[in-house]
């Protein structure tokens, strides 16, 4: 078994186009490919707009049946918490993300560069990071109440730029207690995603979300997803070994896929 329900082309900040990535998904022994472009949100320059959602829309689908017997497609968005889709009936998931805090009525990027992140640490938290992943992690909860959302995106996307824990310790009772609470809050019923997309950029060595975190998950009872959030056809599969590695270390036995409209578990042994 091998999927991925958390890619970008053409019609979003992606490199590939649909039909390029889908090449590569039968090459690499893929059974289900799921596009998720940045669904519309104004403070995001990588989110398409109602024209352009359109033809991606209508590309997705032909390509859906142009495929139909090689490999299953599927239609999704990844939605920003700051704009939600007008409607689900288009598509088959909605990925559900974090990109920005918000001040004031302006929106600032968590993962546009280190950088920025450090910006917004001094100039909105004088420096206090845990105080900027409370307004993070509760934005997360907020938006896992979403109906429309099924996937819970690179869960703790605030530590992009936290791989030599500079920011914060990945192990700090204070943040985990964070991360705990809003995972309280969002429930089971969600999917949560293991993303890969950092590793393939260079940003992190380790998957979101970290493995402090995966053993709250598990204790939680928490329904895991691996997808790449890649922007690259070549990255389709990118750090999945490892990846799945660090799920089964962390006491996974299952990993859920979407099958018939519903989130059914899958034997972690089946993944490759
Ligand atoms: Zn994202
Ligand atoms: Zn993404």
């Amino acid at each position: 078994m091998r999927l991925n329900m958390h890619t970008h082309s053409v019609y979003c900040d992606g490199k590939d186009t649909p039909e390029e990535m889908i090449g590569t998904a039968i090459q690499k022994g893929f059974s289900i490919l799921g596009f998720s472009g940045h669904g519309y949100s104004p403070y995001d320059t990588c989110s398409m707009n109602e024209a352009n959602t359109a033809r991606y829309i209508e590309a997705i689908n032909t390509l859906k049946e142009r495929y139909r017997n090689e490999i299953t497609i599927y239609l999704g968005i990844e939605q920003d918490s700051t704009c939600r889709i007008p409607s689900k009936d288009p598509y088959d998931f909605v990925i559900g993300s974090v990109h920005f805090l918000e001040k004031d009525g302006k929106y600032r990027p968590i993962d546009f560069s280190r950088d920025e992140l450090i910006a917004i640490l001094e100039e909105w938290y004088e420096g206090d990071f845990l105080h900027l992943a409370q307004d993070y992690y509760q934005e997360v909860a907020r938006q896992g109440q979403f109906e429309e959302v099924d996937i819970i995106g690179h869960l703790d996307l605030l530590t992009k730029y936290n791989e030599d824990e500079s920011f914060v310790s990945f192990s700090s009772p204070a943040y985990l207690k964070l991360v705990e609470a809003c995972i309280a809050s969002i429930g089971t019923d969600k999917i949560y995603e293991v993303n890969t997309g950092a590793i393939a950029r260079g940003y992190r060595r380790t998957p979101y979300p970290h493995r402090t975190i995966l053993d709250i998950l598990h204790a939680f009872g928490g329904k895991l997803m691996l997808n790449s959030d890649c922007h690259n056809r070549k990255d389709l599969d990118c750090g999945f070994e490892e990846a799945l590695r660090l799920i089964k270390d962390c006491g996974f036995d299952c990993l859920y896929i979407l099958k018939d409209g519903d989130y059914v578990p899958v034997s972690i042994d089946a993944f490759h």
